[in-house]
């Protein structure tokens, strides 16, 4: 005997019951994602992003970062796996793929765990482009993800990153121009992102950063 003989079927967000699957075809729907053309228009060219921060992909992320649930980081991984597909085309000249990172202390943001982590991981193996651990967090600012104020929030955050030192050997030497690919889970000011690539920029002379987000 099957569990579902016993306990019909729900879908994972809204509970409405199904004949099969995790979610019901109204909270799939809600899962398909924006594409590269529309990203790029929205957001000035700055970095793509798979859906804007609400609904099914919010409640998804974070369930994965703050609970640790693994339905919802393999929801989330199989959408991506299913863009980089589709998309492949935007990957086509990245040399690196890297990651923002979650300061040190956050002890259950342990690298399995860290989403910009496992997502620049997965990218890096579905698509066979290196991985570079670039940055590392150098100060702690406990304070800042509570501050919505875009310009606030960057000369808060500035100096926050620190590139690792195998990382910029690797760039500085390269001959030629570099394409990192830089990944988050959620942008909403932008100002960590900005950081974190003036940071790359302003270090290395022939980088170019481009970014993969989840939510923008
Ligand atoms: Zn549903």
């Amino acid at each position: 005997m099957f569990i579902d003989d016993i306990v019909p079927p729900i879908c994972y967000y809204c509970a409405a019951y199904l004949k099969e699957g995790l979610l019901c075809e109204d909270c799939s729907n809600q899962l398909s994602y924006i594409h590269p053309m529309a990203a790029r228009s929205r957001r000035d060219g700055r970095f793509l992003f798979l859906w804007d921060y609400q609904g099914l992909p919010a409640f998804l992320i974070k369930r994965w970062k703050f609970n640790r649930d693994i339905i919802a980081r393999d929801v989330i991984l199989f959408c991506i796996d299913s863009y980089l597909s589709e998309f492949k085309d935007e990957f086509a000249d990245i040399d690196f793929v890297g990651f923002i990172p979650m300061h040190p202390l956050k002890k259950r943001f342990v690298r399995w765990w860290n989403p910009a982590s496992v997502i620049a991981r997965y990218i890096s193996n579905k698509l066979n482009i290196p991985l570079m651990d670039v940055l590392s967090v150098r100060l702690f600012k406990p304070e800042l993800h509570k501050i919505r104020d875009g310009d606030l929030r960057l000369k808060k955050i500035r100096n926050s990153f620190r590139i690792k030192e195998d990382a910029l050997k690797e760039l500085v030497a390269a001959s030629r121009e570099i394409r990192l690919l830089l990944v988050d889970d959620i942008v909403t000011t932008e100002a960590t992102f900005k950081e974190a690539s003036y940071t790359l920029v302003k270090a290395v002379n022939n980088i170019i950063v481009k970014g993969f987000v989840l939510c923008g």
